[in-house]
């Protein structure tokens, strides 16, 4: 088949016509993406030259405006290849993906590295302040130049040729380190062949535990690697053996020797990021990365990271004190290990707030909480979302939601993939299939949340654990970030701000699921439909600061490893990370028996892409900022008070990075971000 045949039979070439220009997610299969790559890559070229080598003189409208509308064509078939490849991919598409991360890595540079366009681009930075540019525009052109800069653009030479390949090798890095932990985590079952393999499971985990062997086929019940089975199941089995097997296969995804090895990608990658960052200039990764942050320092991250440790290892041992009388109460003589600290936590739990897994999950059925995270952007934003179950999706779970703004008219499409499945890399995330823009003609976004809940039986409600809830939440807090976002750039529009703000939505609208109101409305039991008791509402609220020690010093550990291994100049990538990472956690003073879940060996956050490299702390700096912003509304005395609910819409939701973030933050709350409000949520107030 010639080329042109391939094009006219390749869906991803054809016009995309599906309602809202959905992509042809029935149509498209692994083959089609390599050829559709090569000629949208090749028409995107086109276009970048007929910026750069245009006779006229460099304008904002002929260069900056006209390099944002540029390579559409591209974009959409690139966002929907790597939104499948997380979300539903195959070995057809793992191959595709091996195959295609060099050429698309050598894409970026072509537009990064293309010398006569950044020349121009250049030259319209350096006279910005006689453009006459709104403030927008402005903003535009900094990041822009600065993407340029970042990206390699002023080096000449061998040092820009030895940019460009770094940038190829660490793409193909990527790749396969995400592919190991995929690959290890599908490789991976605890059979529990007995009912006594069972013992002290609740209900709803025997249930997801069942569910998971029949997606498999298999008889029987099974835990895998999915967090929301590996976590409940540390945290209820009474078997501490299986427990401990448990722990230890899902702590050493990466680690095995074999082909899906991540120790050596993990070195080789930290070396080449260093060496990026010296050729910029910097002395290090982390400092290359934080360049390009509100934190803008090593000594602003580790300031907060510091002040944070300290309390939280306070708070831990507080916690464990409890846990250790409790084991000992209950004839426990064993260390507490780190397979034994969910587990006798829960104990405690359960003694202190008389919370039972069994009481409290019918309250979260999966639908409820879905409809009570629209209910609340509803109440905040007036958006509705009203499902569309005629609209294309990638996987029968999918639900697809078109989103409508006070007016009535559509402002985004919404896609819902709750559920977890062996195509499906783990955690949980927000993507786009297309952004919000003006430019070049409106285009509304088209918005992807993936979590990984274990589904229930067919015919049975899946049940939400209250950190599920948490991680729904969450994840469209980040949806409503991209739907709602209105500004005239593609590059600063939703998601695409500096990576410590991108937290904010998507934390801050953490808060809502946990207010009363939100709770009466939506938390009702999916079999009796009575609504939750305010008792146990109480008892949700006081139990949630007990185990904040353990989580804080879990996370800030793990931000810290990320700190210390991102800030070693080039030539001293550590020849052993794990050993590296024992070593920093050792340094610190990580007490026993806690035990880290986020090893180098399988850190997506680190290694698979780099937008959270030296930016695992990005989760506690926006914290910051979503403690206190929800304070306004504690402040206003109504968790939907619409004048600060329309003030977070301008300022926040719909903002993008359209305005620095320390300002448009400022614009919101009338005054800079105080740290106490973070502190007394985590309850670490105290701890001083
Ligand atoms: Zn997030």
């Amino acid at each position: 088949m010639n080329f042109i045949d391939a094009a006219l039979h390749n869906p991803l070439l054809q016009p995309w016509t599906a309602p809202h220009g959905l992509p042809p997610f029935t149509e498209v299969r692994a083959e089609h993406f390599a050829p559709a790559f090569e000629l949208a890559m090749r028409e995107h070229r086109a276009e970048l030259d007929a910026i750069a080598l245009q006779s006229a003189a460099p304008t904002f409208d002929n260069t900056v405006a006209r390099l944002d509308a540029s390579g559409r064509a591209f974009a959409r078939i690139e966002l929907l290849f790597h939104n499948l490849c997380a979300s539903e991919t195959s070995a057809a598409l793992q191959a595709a993906q091996r195959t295609l991360s060099q050429p698309l890595a050598a894409h970026a540079n072509a537009i990064y590295l293309n010398a006569p366009l950044f020349a121009r681009i250049d030259a319209l930075f350096a006279r910005r302040a006689e453009l006459d540019l709104d403030a927008q525009s402005m903003r535009l052109l900094e990041r822009v130049h600065d993407d340029f800069v970042r990206s390699g653009a002023r080096l000449a030479g061998a040092e820009r040729e030895r940019f460009g390949a770094l940038n190829e090798r660490l793409a193909s890095l990527s790749t396969q380190f995400g592919q190991n932990v995929l690959a290890d985590e599908s490789a991976y079952r605890l059979v529990l062949a007995h009912e006594g393999d069972m013992a002290g499971l609740p209900e709803s985990v025997r249930d997801a535990a069942r569910q998971a062997a029949a997606e498999r086929h298999l008889p029987g019940a099974l835990i895998t690697l999915s967090r929301s089975l590996v976590v409940p199941f540390l945290t209820h089995s009474d078997r501490r053996d299986l427990r401990e097997a448990a722990w230890r296969a899902w702590t050493s995804r990466g680690e095995h020797d074999g082909a899906t090895d991540n120790r050596a990608v993990v070195r080789e990658m930290l070396e080449l990021r260093a060496e990026q960052a010296r050729l910029l200039g910097y002395e290090s990764y982390a400092d290359y990365a934080l360049a390009n942050t509100m934190a803008r320092t090593r000594g602003a991250v580790m300031g907060l990271l510091d002040n944070v440790w300290s309390r939280a290892l306070r708070a831990l041992e507080r916690e464990r004190e409890a846990i250790v009388a409790m084991m000992r109460e209950q004839g426990a003589t064993h260390e507490i290990e780190p397979w034994d600290w969910r587990y006798w936590a829960e104990r405690v739990r359960q003694r202190r707030f008389a919370l039972d897994d069994a009481e409290v999950k019918p309250y979260f059925a999966l639908d409820r909480m879905v409809a009570a995270a629209f209910d609340c952007a509803r109440r905040l934003f007036g958006v509705s979302l009203v499902e569309r179950a005629d609209l294309p999706v990638y996987h029968p779970d999918v639900k697809a939601y078109e989103v409508l703004g006070r007016d009535g008219r559509p402002i985004g499409v919404f896609l819902h993939d709750n559920f977890a499945r062996p195509t499906k890399r783990s955690g949980a995330w927000m993507s786009n299939f297309r952004q919000q823009t003006k430019n070049g003609g409106a285009v509304i976004p088209i918005v992807v949340n993936n979590n990984n809940f274990a589904k229930a039986a067919p015919g049975q409600p899946t049940l939400l654990s209250f950190d599920d809830v948490r991680t729904l939440f969450h994840e469209f807090g980040h949806g409503l970030h991209g739907l709602l976002s209105d500004v005239g750039y593609e590059r600063l529009s939703g998601t695409n701000v500096l990576r410590d703000f991108v937290e904010l939505p998507s934390q801050l609208f953490e808060h809502w699921m946990s207010e009363p109101d939100v709770l009466r409305r939506h938390a009702r039991h999916a079999v009796t439909g009575e609504p939750i008791p305010e008792p146990l509402i109480e008892r949700l609220k006081r139990s949630r600061r007990f185990g904040q020690g353990y989580e804080t010093v879990r996370y800030v550990a793990s931000a810290l490893t990320d700190m210390a291994v991102h800030s070693l100049p080039q030539g001293r990538a550590p020849a052993d990370p794990v050993a590296f990472e024992n070593q920093v956690l050792a340094e610190r003073g990580l007490p026993p028996g806690v035990g880290i879940n986020h090893r180098f060996t399988h850190f997506q956050h680190l290694f698979y892409g780099s937008s959270y490299a030296a930016g695992y702390y990005v989760y506690l700096w926006a914290e910051v900022l979503d403690a206190d912003a929800f304070d306004a509304f504690v402040e206003a005395g109504d968790p939907f008070d619409g004048q600060v609910a329309s003030r977070l819409l301008a300022h926040v939701y719909a903002a993008g990075d359209g305005v620095e973030p320390g300002a448009t933050y400022q614009a919101f709350r009338g005054r800079a971000p105080r740290i106490e409000p973070m502190l007394e949520k985590r309850g670490l107030l105290e701890a001083t």
